[in-house]
């Protein structure tokens, strides 16, 4: 007995263990250990004396045993302020079976209670994180098996997240290269991560779904290593899909046209470049086309924008049935295409041209009606005429703009081009506006009779008042107008202008004759007519006080059409002049047929006619047939006394030009003629100078 009592006391006294008995009547019979004080109990105090009143402090403890002295084991852990014990109470027997008492052991457990408190919260954040996290996470072990797998990770690669565990990376989720060629497991990154120990960032990888559908993914491989050891690896991944998708429509956006689905100026631009490297590099030399639809304003403004959109949808298809596959057609914008022509020389860029020229010149239906637009296409050659991207471009739209003035279909670019007048194209765009805008302005000339020496008429001449340039003459502008169908706006903005400037003069009792300009472009418009006539109306001004000049040049262009419409013209009243006259190659027989009452001599002949005989002679010619076909005739451009005396000499009707009256504002017109309606002796004396 006192050998065990020995070895227990060596125990307690030097293993953190409490250690106690009670009696049946819950009376201590020992009580020893480290750590007793801390219960408020002093060891060597306690024997003899009742647990209740010793341990009253701790009720659990005094509970506990008395379950065990009522012959129940127990084991709990008590808290005693900071501290945590853990309890056991185990009763003990007489050999009968009795319980005769108790006995007690604690253990101070303070510190694995807190560890376990710890690792249990850290546990919970960890799944929290697993289980929230956006990205895939799974860990595997050294030989690459999965070892676990966060939701994301299952439901991305479409397994349930514990069929997943057990299997190989490379069984299941089967990594792949961007290109789709599956890695084999001894090339791919998470092999190298697990055998070196090396993290490894992958963006561009693909993983595989459980029903075989490959998705891009960005992911990162992190070994875990346990002292030193390299023991599996996490990887970390994020489904690329829909930013891929985005990305892929952001970009598509940056370089397509929305309407024609067609690439645009940018991507035109970066293909260019991409041409002229291989270009620089290979000798090898291409072409640009770039090409204007020359009725698509036409169609915009008469059939509105759908049926404009219309069309211009159509141009890419058509465009591409007569291109080869790596002919790449381009939308600027507006109605401006452009055509890139890998390896093609001059020869064979004008024959892509012709075929585009046809493929236009068929008719498209638009709005129900069929529309034949036409196209005008400047040519570029690499590396002749320019040898980086803007350069090409812009020399381009300059060959573009001089096929459009000339109507000549298509034009190479030619170095003297470039003069072609930036300035010009800038005004083009600023046209429409002006148009709209009050910046047109209309300067009238007066036409002297030269048998009377009286003002006869006087021809209205459009002005463009530019708020920067000043005063734009319109030769800047009207063959712009007419190449653009700005010139049916701007013509019935003249017609509108010059009737009530009219109306003003007539109501002071001037009864001269009117002359408007008009552009052969609108001849063919159907609808003039009756707003020629509506604004006669509108106006109550006599259709026969109306004189309208078209060029000699404009008629011989189309000359049937031009009878007919020349014919309806004069039906309403109006006379009509043909102007610029002896420079359009028509003869004056031809012109016998056309429902015209004068003829206005190109000022060309008039201005030369004091210093070139020739000139001369072809002035007196004129003036001799058209008066034996009972034409009047009129000269322009007199510059001198000289010249205005022999006109008159050579029985001219009318004379015009800058000795007898520069053109001038309405407003500065009147007093002008107020001054010399009253006849005078044969010669007739300068209206106005300067
Ligand atoms: P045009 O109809 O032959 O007009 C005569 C042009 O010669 C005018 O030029 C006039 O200012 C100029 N001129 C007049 N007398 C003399 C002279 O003694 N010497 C010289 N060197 N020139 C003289 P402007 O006003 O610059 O007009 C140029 C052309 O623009 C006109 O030629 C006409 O074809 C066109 N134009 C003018 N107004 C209109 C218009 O309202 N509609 C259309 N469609 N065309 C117009
Ligand atoms: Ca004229
Ligand atoms: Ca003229």
């Amino acid at each position: 007995m006192r050998q065990n009592k020995h070895s227990l006391e060596t125990i307690v006294s030097n293993v953190p263990i409490i250690l106690w008995s009670l009696d049946q009547a819950g009376t201590f019979t020992v009580c020893e250990g480290k750590g007793l004080e801390v219960l408020g109990v002093r060891p060597g105090q306690t024997v003899g004396r009742s647990i209740d009143e010793v341990c009253s402090g701790v009720p659990q403890i005094v509970a506990d045993s008395r379950r065990a002295l009522s012959g129940e084991s127990t084991r709990s852990v008590i808290e005693y302020g900071d501290l945590a014990f853990e309890c056991w109470c185990i009763p003990v027997r007489n050999p009968l079976g009795q319980v005769t008492g108790m006995m007690g052991v604690a253990t101070d457990i303070t510190g694995r209670l807190r560890v376990d408190r710890e690792l249990a919260s850290l546990r919970h954040h960890h799944d929290l994180i697993l289980n929230s996290a956006g990205e895939g996470i799974y860990g595997l072990d050294r030989y690459g098996n999965i070892t676990f797998a966060n939701p994301a990770a299952a439901q991305m690669l479409g397994h349930l997240a514990n069929e997943m565990i057990g299997k190989t990376v490379w069984d299941l989720i089967r990594p792949a290269r961007s290109d789709g060629t599956p890695y084999h497991w001894e090339t791919c990154p998470i092999f190298d991560t697990l055998k070196e120990g090396i993290d490894h960032h992958m963006s561009d990888d693909l993983y595989i779904r459980k029903d075989g559908s490959a998705f891009p993914v960005e992911c990162v491989a992190t070994p875990i290593r346990e002292s030193d050891r390299i023991v599996g690896a996490v990887v970390v991944f994020k489904d690329l899909s829909s930013q891929k998708m985005q990305n892929a429509i952001l970009e598509h956006h940056a370089l397509y046209d929305d309407l024609t689905d067609l690439p645009n100026r940018t991507l035109l631009h970066s293909d260019l470049e991409q041409a002229i490297s291989t270009g620089c590099h290979e000798r090898e030399p291409f072409a640009l086309l770039l090409m204007d639809l020359d009725r698509f304003k036409e169609v915009n403004d008469i059939l509105g924008h759908q049926n404009g959109d219309y069309l211009l949808q159509q141009v890419g298809p058509s465009l591409r049935r007569v291109l080869g596959h790596d002919q790449k057609i381009a939308r600027l914008g507006g109605d401006e295409f452009a055509v890139l022509l890998p390896g093609a020389d001059m020869e064979e860029a004008i024959a892509v041209a012709q075929k585009i020229l046809n493929a236009l010149d068929q008719p498209f239906v638009v709005g129900g009606l069929s529309l034949g637009v036409g196209v005008s296409l400047g040519i570029v050659l690499f590396p002749e005429h320019g040898k980086d991207a803007d350069t090409i471009l812009r020399r381009a739209e300059v060959a573009m703009y001089v096929a459009k003035q000339t109507g000549s279909g298509y034009t190479i670019y030619t170095p003297g081009q470039d003069e072609y007048d930036r300035n010009r194209l800038t005004l083009l765009s600023e046209l429409r506006h002006a148009i709209d805008h009050q910046e047109m302005i209309l300067y009238y000339q007066p036409k002297l009779c030269l048998e009377t020496g009286q003002v006869k008429g006087v021809e209205a001449l459009v002005r463009w008042q530019h708020p920067r340039r000043g005063l734009v003459l319109p030769d800047q502008f009207v063959p712009f107008a007419e190449q653009t169908g700005l010139i049916r706006p701007l013509t019935l903005w003249v017609f509108r202008a010059a009737l009530e400037q009219y109306k003003v003069w007539q109501q002071g009792g001037h009864m001269i004759s009117l002359a408007l300009n008009l552009s052969a472009r609108i001849l063919q418009d159907p609808q003039l007519l009756d707003q020629i006539k509506g604004m006669l109306d509108e106006t109550g001004i006599s259709p026969e006080l109306l004189e309208l000049e078209i060029t000699e040049g404009s008629i011989m262009l189309e000359p049937g059409r031009s009878i007919e419409v020349l014919n309806r013209l004069s039906q309403i009243g109006a006379k009509i002049s043909i102007d610029d006259f002896g420079i359009g190659y028509s003869s004056l027989a031809y012109l016998k047929k056309l429902p015209v009452s004068s003829i206005k001599i190109d000022k060309s002949f008039v201005i030369g006619m004091g210093s070139d005989e020739e000139d001369a002679v072809i002035v007196r010619s004129m003036i001799d047939l058209a008066h034996r076909l009972g034409l009047r005739i009129v000269a322009e451009g007199v510059e001198s006394q000289e010249v205005l005396d022999r006109l008159v000499t050579l029985r001219c009707d009318e004379a015009q030009g800058f000795y007898i009256a520069r053109p001038m504002p309405g407003p500065d017109f009147e007093p002008c003629t107020a001054r010399h309606t009253g006849r005078f002796n044969g010669v007739p004396t300068r209206l106005a100078s300067g």
